[in-house]
């Protein structure tokens, strides 16, 4: 697990400034635009970063371990730290004076080094207890900025060619330099006429405007594993939209399950009530109890306890390769609530043997 503070190089007391100054001065260091940076490094500095500049996430983080913002990573602002999405991440760093780092490394929001890449996406879908304990499939209709259908992508309009672009002689991108408070970057952008194709149709596409992409309904199979849990994220990787001439953003599902009236999940296990008569606790009998995988019998031996716990191996979460977690199957003994006048008679018979 990555140690936040670490990363940053501070104490785990380091107030808000403390945090910030040593963030600006390792963004500083590692930023990839610079010469001898390091994109790596500058991830993780900055997902560090996001995390402990914000005092809910923190929090949670000093308390779990991890943090537990709800959405897609990307659109809180980090987790992939995703260049093509930096208006969102202004968004999240208002107190912080963008114009004296950012500004300058990426030309006042402008996206400088490496290709376009499409928005991530995420969506949320809900399972039925059963649903999450042995995976399932689900196909969602999501309206997306997708590849062009039309012209697959080119933004011609079918039967004409590409062009050379004029805008950056073909070359798919322009080199610029500017100066700093930190020395002189030269920074690759890519050109915007083109997209970094180097090449733009003669005559554009109609349907997509000569973008390649357009805005679109796509149906997207999702699979869900067996043994996923409530508020767990499935990241499909490319299924995000598509941004012209780069690389396509990624699809985040999160999962929400639905509470069963009788399971409970703990880890691996599963945990049912099972209720029994009196007379059955003290002589023990035959039960059927309900799993997720049918009726099975168990013995209920003589003189269990209330709330004492038989195992069903191997009938609980799977996972890992065919293995499977157990069924804790909770005796729960009902007392009579009112006795008839002979079960009356026949327990004052036990309390004079002494019972
Ligand atoms: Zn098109
Ligand atoms: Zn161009």
């Amino acid at each position: 697990m990555k140690n936040y503070y670490d990363i940053l190089g501070v104490k785990k007391g380091a107030n808000e400034d403390e945090i910030k100054s040593a963030f600006r001065k390792l963004a500083h260091k590692y930023h990839p635009d610079k010469k001898g940076g390091d994109e790596t490094k500058f991830k993780e500095v900055s997902e560090a970063y996001s995390v402990l500049s914000d005092k809910k996430k923190r929090a949670e983080y000093d308390t779990y371990g991890k943090t537990f913002a709800g959405g897609s990573p990307h659109g809180q602002g980090f987790g992939g730290f995703d260049f093509s999405n930096f208006q969102g991440f202004q968004g999240n760093f208002q107190e912080f004076d963008l114009g004296d780092i950012f500004g300058e490394f990426f030309g006042g929001g402008g996206f400088s080094a490496g290709q376009r890449r499409g928005r991530d996406i995420s969506i949320d879908i809900e399972l039925a207890f059963r649903e999450s304990i042995f995976g399932t499939e689900r196909n969602v209709l999501i309206a997306k900025v997708g590849m062009c259908d039309t012209c697959g992508g080119s933004g011609a309009k079918k039967g004409t060619k590409m062009t050379a672009c004029t805008g950056c002689n073909g070359k798919g991108e322009m080199r610029e330099t500017r100066n700093s408070l930190f020395g002189s970057f030269t920074t690759t952008r890519q050109c915007p006429k083109c997209h970094g194709r180097g090449q733009v149709p003669e005559s554009p596409c109609e349907t997509c405007r000569g973008e390649g992409v357009a805005r679109r309904q796509e149906e997207i199979q999702i699979v869900v594993p067996a043994g996923v849990s409530d508020g767990e994220m499935i990241r499909m990787p490319g299924r995000g939209e598509a941004a012209a001439g780069g690389s396509a953003g990624d699809l985040y599902v999160k999962l929400h399950v639905k509470k069963d009236s009788d399971f409970t999940r703990d880890g691996n296990n599963l945990t049912i009530s099972l209720p029994i008569k009196l007379s059955d606790a003290l002589l023990g009998g035959e039960y059927h109890v309900r799993t997720l995988d049918g009726d099975e019998t168990i013995d209920v031996p003589a003189g269990v306890t209330h709330g004492e716990v038989v195992r069903i191996r191997g009938k609980g979460v799977p996972h890992g390769r065919n293995t499977r977690g157990d069924l804790m199957v909770r005796i729960d003994i009902q007392f009579p609530k009112k006795l008839s006048a002979k079960a009356r008679e026949l327990i004052e018979k036990l309390r004079g043997e002494g019972l």
